[in-house]
């Protein structure tokens, strides 16, 4: 049965990614700025930002937010100088 196996492995990673600690994306937007300054600074992300990672992994939507953060803040850090 490799239709129903196939199936059974797919909800194993669903029920995988969505955790009872998961992160909603309203929580996820209050944590980011900081971690948006990490991320442009080049500096190495902490283990609380874990679950920030984590939820970039499962949201589309909130990973294409955080690249048009970085993006802005670079290009505001550059045009201060
Ligand atoms: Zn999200």
């Amino acid at each position: 049965m490799p239709l129903q196996y196939r199936h059974a492995s797919t909800l194993a990673q669903v029920l995988l990614l969505t955790r009872p600690e998961e992160l909603t994306c309203d929580q996820w937007l209050e944590e980011v700025p900081g971690y948006v300054e990490l991320c442009v600074s080049g500096e190495q992300i902490p283990e609380r930002f874990a679950l920030l990672e984590h939820h970039l992994m499962i949201c589309p939507e909130c990973a294409e937010e955080l690249a048009a953060m970085v993006t802005a803040v670079k290009t505001l850090g550059d045009s201060g100088k």
